[in-house]
């Protein structure tokens, strides 16, 4: 019946990601987006926004890997971890498996994503029901204007900067975070294609250092995003998340992990020559 049924991701019509589908799990519309939930030949289950491949369950751990560890192993003590997005939750899984975690505060404007990953992909939501994580459904932008709650880690798991995420890619809502991170912290955001979209990398990276005294950018690759390369971008008060790192932790840490170790924790903010020359001033400090 799936026989020729495929999921596409186009980008800008010049270029597709295609993959056989075989069967479609879940199917809505939410106040903000379409949710898919579909069983790939290839990947495993794949979780879609209005379309846009999120995770799959064969690759989701290089993203989830790289979003929350490379943080937690340059903070030397994350007690306090603030996710914002992330409905399919993977990133909360990863954050909860560091013991020094009392608490992880999610906040996912969309329960639909929620509850579509919670029935159809234990893989990433199972960690949804540790009694350390509080889940808010509500605005990320709203949290953190409001919270009088300080955090030692805060990773923006977002989508792409269109719908309810595009204010999440404006100064004002890196100021408000800026606001409720520890003196120490250190936030993460999902930091785009160096291929395709380096005028956001260039946007991203240059409103965090209006913010913050460290930045830097970092680069993972994947299976399910355009282009294979993307990056994570980096906003610190403190600790470099080179210069401080501190390789013993990890082994300490006796948590294995399928993608993150402590030479890929250097050697992702290696920036190859195109991206250099693409973000300039933006990449020093
Ligand atoms: N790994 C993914 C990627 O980059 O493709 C991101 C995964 S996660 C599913 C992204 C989540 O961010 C979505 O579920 C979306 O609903 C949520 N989101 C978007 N804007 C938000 C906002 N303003 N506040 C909280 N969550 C938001």
């Amino acid at each position: 019946m799936f026989s020729n049924l495929y999921v596409e991701e186009k980008m800008d019509d010049k270029y597709a990601l295609k993959f056989k589908v075989n069967k479609v799990l879940f199917s809505g519309k939410s106040l903000f987006q379409t949710v898919d939930v579909v069983e790939t030949e290839l990947l495993g289950k794949m979780l879609l926004n209005d379309g846009l491949i999120m995770v799959s369950e064969r690759d989701e751990f290089v993203y989830h890997d790289m979003i929350t560890h490379v943080p937690m192993f340059t903070h030397p003590n994350p007690k306090k971890v603030l996710v914002i997005g992330g409905g399919d939750g993977g990133t909360a899984r990863e954050v909860l498996r560091h013991q020094s975690v009392e608490r992880c505060v999610m906040v996912e404007i969309d329960e639909m994503v929620v509850n579509a990953c919670k029935e159809h992909i234990p893989q990433t939501s199972s960690a949804l029901s540790d009694p350390r994580l509080e889940l808010i459904i509500g605005d990320g932008i709203k949290f953190v204007k409001e919270t009088s709650e300080k955090f030692d880690v805060i990773l923006v798991d977002s989508t792409d900067p269109i719908g309810p995420a595009e204010p999440l890619f404006n100064v004002s809502f890196y100021r408000d975070i800026e606001k409720c991170l520890s003196d120490d912290g250190i936030v993460i955001s999902q930091g785009e294609s160096p291929f395709y979209l380096k005028e956001m990398q260039q946007k991203l990276l240059g409103i965090k250092k209006e913010v913050f005294p460290i930045t830097s950018i970092y680069n993972f690759s994947n299976l399910t995003y355009p282009g294979g390369l993307w990056s994570f971008t980096v906003g610190s008060k403190k600790y470099h998340p080179v210069r401080d790192f501190n390789p013993e932790r990890v082994e300490k840490s006796d948590l294995n992990f399928e993608y993150y170790n402590k030479d890929i924790h250097t050697g992702a903010f290696a920036i190859p020559n195109f991206m250099r020359q693409n973000l300039g001033d933006f990449i020093q400090g």
